[in-house]
C-alpha cells in the first residue's frame, strides 16, 4: 500500500452534530491518505480512525461514558494527544491535558505537583498515557489520594487496564450515527479542560463544554479547501480545533513537539504546508533565520499568528516577504477567537497596530475597569467580550469566575480601544502597566518603539521593582546579526563592552525621542534569544526573576545565552 498526502480536489464536508463522527466520516471517505505526520511516522486516514475507534471501544467496556474526566498525558504534539480526546469524547467523556505540549519552554514539564493537582481539581477517574509516560502515570496514582485508573495507549502495561481485550466489544459506533443519540451525549458531556498558561497567577483550569468545542470545530471547518496544516504550538490550546477541522475538511496535519524555525521551514517546503498557527515571536524568527530567503514558501496560503503584541514594523516585513497570507488572531483561553485581521488588513500598514475586528458573533466592548461602566469605544479601558465559544468557567473555586464573567461578559485583562472602523488596538494588559516616576508606561507601546529602531530584532518590556519598591522599566532585546554577517551573539561575544554600551544608550534615546523620557527603559539586556512561553509568549515572569536577582546592573549581555 503506497502512502500518499492527498491532492484530490476540495470535497463537501459531511456534517455531523458530534465533531469526532464528522471526522471518523472524513477519515473514511480516503483511508489511505496520510493524515497525521509525526517525526518519522505517517499515519493513513485508516490507521487514525481504526486507533480512535480501538481506544473508544476499550474505554467504553471499562465504564467510561459522560460522566467520566480522563486526564490525558501524551508526549508533547503526538497522535496519541488527538486519538485519546477523539475517543474520549465519542464517549461523550471529558478530557484534561495534563502535560504541557511543548518541550523547550520554562513550563516543560509540569511538576508531579501540578498534576496530582489538576487531576483532583478536575475529578478525573482515569489517566491515559503513551509509552513514554507509563512511569509518571504510576507516580501520580501513587500520590493520589483518589483511585485513579490508568489506561496506555501503546498497549498493555503491568497495573493498567487492558484496552486491547475490549476492543471491538462494543457496538457504539453504530448507534451514534443516529444524530439524536449524539446530541443527547453532547449535551451531557463536560467537554474540555484546559490549564492556562498561569502567566498571570496560579494556572487556572478553564471548562468548555462539549458542544462548545463542536461549535469551536464546526466554526472553523472549510468545505473549500482540504488543508496541510503545520502545528508547533501545543495541541491542548488554542489549535486543537483548528486541527480537528483540518482533518474533517479532508485535510492533514504535521505535528511538531515544538516550534523551531529551520524545522518549521523544512517541513512548509517539504509537505507543502498550506496553514500554520504560530505564536508573533515566530514570525520574526522566521523572518530572521538564514534558510528563509532560500526557501520555498510558496504553498503557504494562511499564516495565523497571535497570543502576545506583534511588531507592526516586523509584520510590514513579514508581508513583503511572504505576501498577504497573515492573519492575526486576538483571543483568550477563556472566549477563544475574539478579532481578526485580515490578510488585506495587512496591507494597509495603519492597520498593522491593531488586533482587527471582532470576529462574527463575538461582541466587544470597552469598559472602564474600575466601575465596569461602558466607556466611549475610542476611549482606552479593558477589552469585554462575549462570544458564543465561551468557557462555561474555571474547575474548583468559583470566585475567580464571578470576578471575570458576567452575565456572559469576560472581563479580558487586556486594555484597549476601538476606532472609527471598529479595529481594536490593544495597549497591554492591566497588570502589566508600568508605574514610571509617577507616569503610566504601556509595555507594548515601548516593545513597538524599540521594534521601529532598525537594529532591533525582538523586544520584550516589563517593570520591574527594585528594594525600594520603586518600579523601572526594563527591555530585553534581541539585536539583528552585525552588519558583516555575523549573528546576534557573536557581535555580542566579540564586540567590546564600550561598543555594546553605545548600542544600548542609542535604543535608549531612540525610546526617549519616540515616546518620552519616561518611557525609556531603566535597563536594557542584550540577549541571543527572548525566552518563550509554551504558548510562544516572551516569558516575562521568567525576566523579571532574572531581573531581580541581579539588583544592582545597568544593563548587561546574558553571557549564558551566548553559545
Ligand atoms: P492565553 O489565555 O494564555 O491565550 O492568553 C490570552 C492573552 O494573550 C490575551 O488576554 C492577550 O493579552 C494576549 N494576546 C492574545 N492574542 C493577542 C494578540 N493578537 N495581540 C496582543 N495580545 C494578544
Amino acid at each position: 500500500m503506497t502512502s500518499r498526502t492527498s491532492t484530490a480536489p476540495a470535497r463537501t464536508v459531511r456534517e455531523h452534530p458530534h465533531y469526532v463522527i464528522g471526522l471518523l466520516f472524513a477519515l473514511r471517505e480516503d483511508p489511505d491518505c496520510v493524515v497525521v505526520r509525526w517525526r518519522d511516522r505517517a499515519l493513513t486516514a485508516r490507521e487514525v480512525h481504526a486507533s480512535v475507534v480501538a481506544a473508544a471501544s476499550g474505554l467504553a467496556a471499562h465504564g467510561v461514558g459522560p460522566e467520566t474526566i480522563l486526564g490525558i498525558l501524551t508526549e508533547p504534539n503526538s497522535p496519541g494527544t488527538l486519538v485519546a480526546r477523539y475517543a474520549a469524547h465519542l464517549l461523550g467523556a471529558g478530557v484534561v491535558h495534563v502535560a504541557s505540549t511543548n518541550a523547550a519552554s520554562s513550563e516543560a514539564v509540569l511538576s508531579v505537583a501540578a498534576q496530582v493537582s489538576a487531576l483532583r481539581e478536575t475529578g478525573a477517574a482515569l489517566l491515559v498515557v503513551d509509552a513514554a509516560n507509563v512511569d509518571r502515570a504510576r507516580e501520580l496514582r501513587a500520590r493520589l489520594p483518589e483511585p485513579l485508573a490508568l489506561v496506555c495507549l501503546s498497549g498493555p502495561a503491568p497495573g493498567f487496564l487492558d484496552l486491547t481485550a475490549a476492543a471491538g466489544a462494543y457496538g457504539f459506533l453504530n448507534d451514534l450515527k443516529d444524530p439524536t443519540a449524539s446530541v443527547a451525549l453532547i449535551t451531557k458531556s463536560p467537554g474540555v479542560i484546559t490549564y492556562t498558561s498561569g502567566s498571570t497567577g496560579r494556572p487556572k483550569g478553564v471548562r468548555r463544554s462539549l458542544s462548545t468545542w463542536n461549535h469551536m470545530v464546526a466554526a472553523t471547518v472549510d468545505s473549500g479547501s482540504r488543508p496541510r496544516m503545520l502545528v508547533t504550538t501545543p495541541l491542548s490550546h488554542t489549535i486543537g480545533p483548528m486541527v480537528d477541522a483540518a482533518i474533517t475538511s479532508g485535510g492533514s496535519v504535521v505535528l511538531h513537539e515544538e516550534f523551531e524555525a529551520g524545522a518549521v521551514l523544512e517541513a512548509v517546503s517539504t509537505h507543502r504546508v498550506t496553514r500554520t498557527f504560530l505564536a508573533s515571536p515566530h514570525i520574526y524568527e522566521l523572518l530572521d533565520h538564514p534558510d528563509f530567503e532560500s526557501t520555498d514558501l510558496s504553498s503557504l496560503r494562511e499564516l495565523l499568528y497571535g497570543g502576545c503584541p506583534a511588531s507592526p514594523a516586523r509584520l510590514e516585513q513579514a508581508v513583503r516577504a511572504l505576501g498577504p497570507v497573515l492573519i492575526q488572531t486576538y483571543g483568550t483561553t477563556e472566549s477563544w477567537g475574539i478579532s481578526v485581521l485580515t490578510p488585506p488588513d495587512h496591507l494597509r500598514p495603519e492597520l498593522l497596530a491593531s488586533v482587527g475586528r471582532p470576529l462574527p458573533g463575538v461582541d466587544v466592548v470597552i469598559r472602564d475597569p474600575e466601575t465596569g461602566r461602558d466607556l466611549p469605544s475610542a476611549t482606552t479601558g479593558e477589552v469585554c467580550v462575549r462570544s458564543p465559544v465561551m468557557m462555561e468557567g474555571y474547575c474548583g473555586d468559583g470566585d475567580p469566575v464571578r470576578s471575570v464573567l458576567n452575565d456572559g461578559w469576560l472581563r479580558t485583562g487586556d486594555l484597549g480601544h476601538l476606532d472609527d472602523e471598529g479595529c481594536l488596538h490593544l495597549v497591554g494588559r492591566l497588570g502589566d502597566v508600568i508605574k514610571s516616576k509617577g507616569e503610566k508606561v504601556h509595555p507594548v507601546a515601548v516593545e513597538n518603539a524599540l521594534l521601529s529602531h532598525p537594529r532591533v530584532a525582538q523586544a520584550a518590556v516589563y517593570g520591574v521593582r527594585d528594594a525600594d519598591e520603586v518600579e523601572h522599566v526594563h527591555a530585553a532585546v534581541v539585536l539583528h546579526g552585525a552588519p558583516d554577517g555575523r549573528s546576534s551573539a557573536e557581535w555580542a561575544r566579540q564586540t567590546a563592552e564600550g561598543a555594546r554600551d553605545a548600542v544600548v544608550t542609542e535604543l535608549r534615546e531612540h525610546v526617549a525621542t519616540t515616546l518620552s523620557p519616561f518611557h525609556a527603559p531603566a535597563v536594557i539586556t542584550l540577549r541571543e534569544r527572548l525566552p518563550l512561553t509554551a504558548s510562544g509568549k516572551p516569558d516575562k515572569r521568567l525576566l523579571r526573576a532574572e531581573a531581580r536577582a541581579r539588583p544592582s546592573e545597568c544593563h548587561h549581555m546574558e553571557s549564558e545565552s551566548v553559545q
